[in-house]
């Protein structure tokens, strides 16, 4: 079995990014709004923080206490929006319950919005494809298979997952490379996944996907991270179970985590252009 090792690829954007980087007359400001203090999310930060700075980019963190109201993180997005010494900016999710994410991302500037989620450009990707801002986690996994040479012209993948950030936006990513996508969820039929050539598994369900529900040589992307009973790091993929039947697995960690990470710089660098373009 092949594993599809994203830390390694994430190396080699990495580079192309410094050297994109080097082509600027300045540096580029990332900035990182987190409400509250969220276990997963104060992680997720700080690796961007610390790939920011390894990569030489001017990334900056506004941590606002988690009684934060919605009417001040909006308040907090519309200064971004108007400082012009801000490249880019992320709202790091999930937000406190009592703030309405969707809402959020109406007043997220389509220009500076690393991730890909503000309602303008979201829509842009629905309409557009790849002209726009792709969300990170999407674009990391469509760069993953394209690279390991994974067809996906009319191959059979089973997307298990619609959420916003991952499911919805990838799906439509793999239709764009004109896969036929299974989108599957917690009331789906799993005897479906015998059906895919890829299956993409985004469900925070640990060890939910086994080698008896896939297809002899299928490629699995596990997009999960979860902590185990034992609070090891571990996918949504049994990866023991499923090892001797897949044709390749990313593993987690390893896999998807760091190529969304890079696709955030990707995206500010594409910000950029936009920026300078207008
Ligand atoms: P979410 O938590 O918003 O939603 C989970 C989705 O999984 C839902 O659509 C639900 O229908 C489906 N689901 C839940 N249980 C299921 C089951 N038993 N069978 C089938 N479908 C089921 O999703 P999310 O925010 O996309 O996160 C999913 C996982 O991916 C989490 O573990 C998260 O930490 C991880 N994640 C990883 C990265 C990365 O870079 N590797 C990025 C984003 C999210």
């Amino acid at each position: 079995m092949k594993i599809l090792d994203g830390k390694a690829l994430a190396n080699k954007k990495a580079i192309l990014i410094k050297e994109e980087l080097k082509k600027l007359s300045f540096t580029p400001k990332l900035v990182i709004v987190l409400v509250g203090d969220d276990f997963a999310s104060l992680k997720y930060v700080g690796h961007k923080l610390k790939k920011a700075e390894a990569l030489g980019i001017n990334a900056e963190l506004v941590h606002l206490p988690k009684s934060t109201t919605q009417d001040e993180l909006i308040k907090q997005i519309q200064k971004l929006n108007n400082d012009k010494s801000v490249h880019g900016y992320i709202v790091q999710l999930p937000v406190p319950k009592h703030i309405d994410d969707k809402l959020i991302q109406e007043y997220v500037d389509p220009s500076k919005d690393v991730d890909g989620l503000s309602t303008m450009n979201a829509g842009r990707f629905f309409q557009s494809g790849y002209n726009y801002i792709v969300p990170g986690t999407p674009s990391g996994i469509v760069q993953i298979l394209k690279d390991n040479d994974i067809p996906l012209k009319g191959k059979v993948v089973a997307m298990i997952g619609r959420s916003n950030i991952v499911g919805k936006p990838l799906s439509l990513a793999l239709l764009n490379e004109n896969a036929t996508v299974i989108m599957c969820h917690s009331r789906t039929d799993f005897k479906i996944l015998k059906q895919a050539d890829i299956v993409i598994s985004a469900t925070g369900v640990p060890h939910l996907i086994k080698a008896n529900m896939i297809k002899e040589n299928a490629t699995i992307i596990d997009v999960g991270i979860n902590r185990d009973k034992n609070n090891k790091l571990t996918g949504d993929v049994d990866f023991e179970d499923v090892k001797d039947k897949a044709y390749a697995v990313t593993p987690v960690p390893g896999g998807v985590g760091p190529m969304t990470i890079i696709c955030i710089f990707q995206n500010l660098l594409k910000l950029i252009k936009f920026q300078q373009n207008k």
